[in-house]
């Protein structure tokens, strides 16, 4: 019964029920091998007992309390992420949106204090996907999310994805920030290069702007470092993280440098739920396993095979699937058949996968999957290609 929802979201008929692990299970009892996992959210699948422990026992204690009283979790968190990061100061919040948002305020507001207050405006990247709020529609800029919900929040220019002339070329007395993605997820798993990034970076610097990035899907372990920018060797002023963060818990952040950090003070942000003493929890507890010796190497490792075994079946199925994006356990097969058929087709083999643009499925399984659950997928898709090459106009599987 869905007639008191909004209709907001493409859905399948899929009823997610239950889940354990790398698996889901829908209302029949039909398992599924859960590549989505949440959209990247469920880092460690599905009830990992860790978080339901620590979860539960802070449900006992205390589960909110106003940000207007010190919450200890909250400080020690912070101190544990600043630890393990670029970034002196975090911000905690409930979403992604919210975090990317707030990396804008936190943009306008830095100027404001500075020698150059006029630098308001923020560079970003077409195929670009920032979240749902009125500010982050607008810096995506994508017709798909902002078609009626005009006039849309000024302060954005576009350029081309990967393009650093573009990017120079877009530099304004009223430019204050490059904002991109490290690894566009929505856009259908486009990575920036590292040379791009590192040029991004240096562009910042030359022209005193803030470099911004949206590390919502791809940090927090994702791509075997707790960021994906550190493979590149650089460092944002500002970064903005949700998904993984609670690994399923509502939580978002901003992270941002000192330089940064000093132009907020006492009322001018806030969030009422933001860092609750129930997040907290569960975030500690994330960066307990996130942080253990050897599990961010392991899901480099894991990647890498999941990405060769991809690269064979691009070898033998040219005609189907003729090309891998990403790297970690940040994935893309781009599809020659419609990737929402090919999506169908995978769930029928047990298999559930996210789509994305340019026609392209996304692999985002939780980081804890063995050499088993990279098996099990590989006969999924292998089933899938064999069927749409013997039927390559098939439209049922
Ligand atoms: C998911 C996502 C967002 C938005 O996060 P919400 O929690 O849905 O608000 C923003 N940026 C990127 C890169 C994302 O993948």
């Amino acid at each position: 019964m869905t007639d008191n929802l909004m209709n907001a979201f493409p859905r399948t008929e899929l009823v997610a029920a239950r889940g354990e692990g790398a698996y889901l299970w829908d209302a029949e009892g039909r398992r599924y091998l859960d590549f989505v996992a949440g959209v990247a959210v469920n880092a460690f699948g599905h009830c990992h007992p860790v978080l339901v422990e620590a979860l539960t026992r802070q449900a006992n204690r205390l589960w909110h309390a106003s940000n207007v009283f010190r919450i200890p979790e909250q400080e020690s968190l912070a101190a544990r992420l600043a630890e393990a990061s670029f970034a002196d100061a975090i911000f905690f919040n409930n979403s992604g949106a919210e975090a990317v948002d707030f990396s804008i305020k936190l943009v306008r507001k830095h100027f404001k204090g500075t020698a150059t207050p006029g630098r308001w405006r923020i560079i970003t990247t077409e195929g670009a996907f920032h979240g749902r709020t009125l500010a982050a529609i607008a810096a995506s800029g994508q017709p798909k999310l902002t078609a009626g919900f005009e006039p849309l929040v000024d302060g954005f220019d576009r350029v081309a994805f990967g393009d650093l002339e573009a990017v120079r070329g877009a530099v304004g007395p009223q430019t204050g920030a490059i904002m991109v993605e490290t690894i566009q997820g929505d856009g259908g798993i486009r990575v920036c290069p590292p040379a791009y990034l590192r040029g991004l970076r240096r562009l910042a610097d030359e022209h005193g702007l803030l470099l911004v990035l949206d590390e919502v899907q791809s940090g927090m372990g994702r791509t075997g470092k707790l960021f994906a920018h550190e493979w590149a060797g650089i460092a944002p002023d500002i970064l903005a993280t949700a998904k993984g963060l609670g690994a399923g818990f509502p939580l978002g952040a901003v992270f941002s440098t000192a330089a940064v950090a000093s132009c907020i003070v006492p009322s001018s942000h806030g969030s009422t739920l933001g860092g609750s003493p129930l997040g907290m929890a569960v975030g500690h507890a994330v960066l307990d396993i996130m942080l253990a010796d050897g599990f961010l190497e392991r899901v480099a490792r894991t990647g890498a095979m999941l990405r060769s075994r991809l690269e064979e079946l691009v070898r033998r199925c040219p005609g189907v699937f003729p090309e891998v994006r990403g790297f970690g356990l940040m994935l893309g097969l781009r599809c020659v058949p419609d990737a929402r058929l090919m999506m169908g087709v995978l769930r029928r083999h047990g298999l559930l996968v996210a789509g994305a643009a340019e026609n392209v499925i996304r692999l985002l399984p939780p980081l804890t999957i063995e050499e088993r659950h990279v098996g099990e997928a590989m006969g999924a898709l292998d089933a899938a290609a064999a069927a749409f090459m013997r039927q390559p106009d098939l439209v049922e599987a």
